[in-house]
């Protein structure tokens, strides 16, 4: 029985009521399988003695200890027990806070096994996080019970074990996961057969399922306890590449499409007719990032397969004009193009310059939004279906049901990170195995790209246009805040642009600024020259479309705005980005902010304003802020910014993981665990390589769980 198959039920488990049941299913957990496959968040050391007198060396103590004396402090009936006590190195308090009835059970002269986190406070080690257990004969029984070895004792006592610490949800406690878990592993534990073929399992040393779940809730020492957490994770991490490799084999048997398999001469590494058009035409010459990535692009169409690629590029450089010339290239091959937007600003935007550069060649762009009105959009959806539109351009209403498309040859999703799988998945569902072309500004490290992505190949355009100078970018407290409004009104008075972007909406608390308030401010008291407008997500959609117009056309020379301007909007002219409240924004977002100026040849500044430090002297900002903010001082690259908010955020917490909902690892960290991974993709690959049907008899067993016991939902782009 493979572990995902154990569906016993938690009835079978003593002392599981219904109230437990209950709990247990709201934290997911309604089989002993799941119970054995809930992992612990953590570990505590209680196997070895920690003296009192080491309390800093290690994060808790572990001790036999003598209670000296009781003290009250506090009013009245919420007054708080003290308990003094000491070790044979030192002396303590235990805070009883909330606990006044541990005055019954802490008593005076006798003998407890304790264990807590200690810190030192108001002159003394004190803990308000402690767990005890009273002693019959003091001193004298200071070896921790099951310490002998036996291992029942260590799985019931609290002290004496490498004790697991789970996950919480309402109504579960760390005894109730414990008792529980350590019975479904009694019971089920030796049925569970190893999901590592087996020579992989011998090479790296590892544990054998059942010993690895064993060790993995109770280990018997530290040693163990590695080595059940690396089996568990090379399992997952196998068998995420497995799948990867699997559904790349897939990919590749569909083979090409028969209508555009026609089309695809022998041109190989070269820009085709209408491409060349659309570049004569253009006022500047591709970078050689976008070349590249547009001649990588035209191999893939040309290959034996559907392309899936990921285009990597920093803000501003020029991803979308390379997205066109794959547009053309399916247009030629008498296909349709869908460039998928995340927002309607960014649809709309993306769809004037389709207008723009496309038409004159002949093509017929549309734009299809879910606010298009009834009429107009029955219109387009007809000719969509009629094949009298060559390029669409929209947002999610590109895969409403009753979107049908005459031959979708190319999906095109910039800003992947904002779509789910199924989204794209959905949207790739309205062609028969179109071509995929993803967009993303943010960078993504090489070894995850491989994951998050399958077997999708990888262009990254580092270059930006010619001419572009970089941003300059200025740090302001608040209350310098005058000084930079009056640098933005001499660019102002130069003809150029500018952002003021906000976090909040409207008026809240806290004395935070917000774009409603300050896009009046910045209108009539500090720009009164300069027409201002506002733009926020709940501004209709007309409304938006009517100020963004505005400002693109120069109309509007002030834009007050929320971070929807984040993504994608591009206004060359505009040469000044001021963040107020900039503590308060990611810095994922701050890069993108950023990235809205310094799209022309003139230089361009972005200014960053933060909260004053407090009357008392004490700063405002966390450090997690003053992180980002250097970080955006001290650099403009896209990658090393991505790199330092994965420091800063941690793992987990990259654009498009979380969205990316078959990813559920137990134990895996596709961003520490690197090393393990790139060797799970080698085993995995060189696997199907030899063996893509899994039929040799050393492979039967991959075969078995993928039959029996899928650890992942299928990953389809
Ligand atoms: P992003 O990669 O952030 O999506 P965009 O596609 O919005 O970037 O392009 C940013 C700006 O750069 C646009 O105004 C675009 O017209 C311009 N641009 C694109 N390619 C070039 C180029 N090779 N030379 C000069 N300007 C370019
Ligand atoms: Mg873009």
């Amino acid at each position: 029985m493979y572990l995902r198959e154990l569906a016993a039920p938690l009835s079978q488990i003593k002392g599981a009521g219904p109230a437990a049941i209950r709990a247990l299913a709201q934290a997911g957990i309604t089989t002993q399988g799941d119970l054995l496959a809930y992992y612990p968040r953590d570990w505590e050391d209680r196997s070895r003695p920690i003296p009192l007198g080491e309390y800093r060396c290690f994060p808790a103590v572990c001790t036999v200890v003598r209670v000296l004396a009781h003290d009250w402090f506090g009013p009245g009936a919420g007054r708080t027990l003290k308990v003094y006590i000491e070790d044979e190195s030192a002396r303590g308090v235990l805070v009883c806070f909330n606990r006044p009835f541990l005055e019954k059970q802490l008593l005076p002269g006798k003998y407890y096994r304790l264990w807590g986190r200690f810190y030192y406070k108001f002159g003394e080690i004190q803990s308000a996080s402690f767990e005890f257990e009273a002693l019959e004969q003091g001193w004298a029984e200071k070896a921790p019970s099951g310490a002998e070895g036996s291992e029942g004792a260590a799985y019931t006592s609290r002290f004496g074990a490498i004790l697991p610490v789970y996950p919480l949800a309402a109504g579960l406690t760390q005894a109730l996961l414990r008792r529980f878990i350590r019975q479904a592993l009694d019971r089920y534990a030796s049925e569970l057969e190893d999901e590592l073929p087996e020579a992989v399992l011998l090479r790296d040393g590892l544990l054998r399922k059942a010993q690895a779940v064993r060790s993995l809730h109770f280990p018997a020492s530290l040693e163990e306890l590695t080595l059940a957490r690396r089996t568990v994770i090379a399992e997952e991490l196998f068998y995420l590449e497995i799948l990867v490799g699997i559904q790349s084999l897939e990919r590749r048997k569909g083979g090409r499409r028969k209508t555009s398999a026609s089309m695809r001469t022998a041109e190989g590494a070269s820009f085709s007719p209408l491409q060349r058009r659309l570049m004569e035409r253009l006022p500047f010459t591709l970078t050689a990032g976008q070349r590249d990535a547009v001649l990588a692009i035209n191999q893939d169409l040309s290959g034996p397969y559907p392309m899936a690629r990921l285009l990597q590029g920093d803000v501003g450089s020029g991803k979308t004009l390379v997205s066109f010339l794959a547009a053309l290239r399916t247009v030629e091959a008498g296909e349709q193009a869908a460039l998928l937007a995340p927002t309607e600003l960014l649809a709309r935007q993306h769809s004037e310059s389709a207008a723009a550069l496309l038409e004159p060649l002949g093509i017929r762009p549309a734009f299809l939004t879910g606010n298009i009105k009834a009429a107009g959009r029955s219109a387009l959806l007809k000719n969509l279906a009629a094949g009298e539109i060559d390029v669409v351009v929209g947002t999610h209403a590109l895969f409403s049901r009753d979107v049908i498309y005459h031959k979708l040859g190319l999906v095109v999703v910039d800003e992947q990170h904002r779509f789910g799988v199924t989204q794209r998945q959905a949207i790739m569902a309205k062609g028969d195995h179109p071509d995929l072309l993803m967009m993303s500004a943010t960078p993504i490290p090489r070894t995850l790209t491989l994951t998050l992505f399958g077997d999708m190949a990888v262009s990254v355009i580092r270059d930006l246009p010619p001419g572009r100078r970089p941003v300059k970018t200025h740090l302001a407290k608040r209350s310098g805040e005058n000084r930079v409004y009056e640098f933005v009104r001499k660019e102002l008075a130069a003809g150029r642009q500018a952002y003021f972007v906000y976090p909040l909406v409207e008026e809240g608390n806290a004395g935070l600024k917000d774009a409603e308030s300050m896009a009046k401010r910045l209108a009539q008291e500090i720009f009164p020259g300069f027409p201002a407008a506002l733009i926020h997500a709940r501004l209709d959609e007309e409304e938006k479309r009517k100020n963004m117009d505005a400002f693109r056309r120069g109309d509007i020379r002030v834009l007050a705005a929320t971070s929807v301007v984040e993504v994608g909007v591009d206004v060359p002219n505009a040469s000044c980005m001021v963040i107020e409240q900039a503590e308060r924004f990611g810095l994922a977002a701050l890069h993108q902010l950023r990235g809205r100026v310094g799209r022309g040849a003139d230089q361009s500044y972005c200014f960053l304003l933060y909260a004053d430090p407090q009357p008392d002297g004490s700063g405002a900002l966390t450090e997690d802020a003053k992180a980002r903010l250097r970080v955006m001082m001290e650099s403009s690259d896209g990658f090393v910014i991505a790199e330092e908010d994965l420091k800063l955020r941690g793992p987990g917490h990259i654009a498009g993981i979380e969205q990316s909902g078959y990813l559920k690892l137990g134990l895996a960290d596709l961003v520490r665990d690197t090393e393990e991974l790139a060797k799970a993709r080698l085993d995995a690959f060189s696997i199907l390589e030899k063996d893509p049907e899994l039929r040799q008899p050393e492979h039967r067993r991959i075969a078995l769980v993928l039959e029996r016991a899928p650890p992942f939902a299928r990953i389809v782009l």
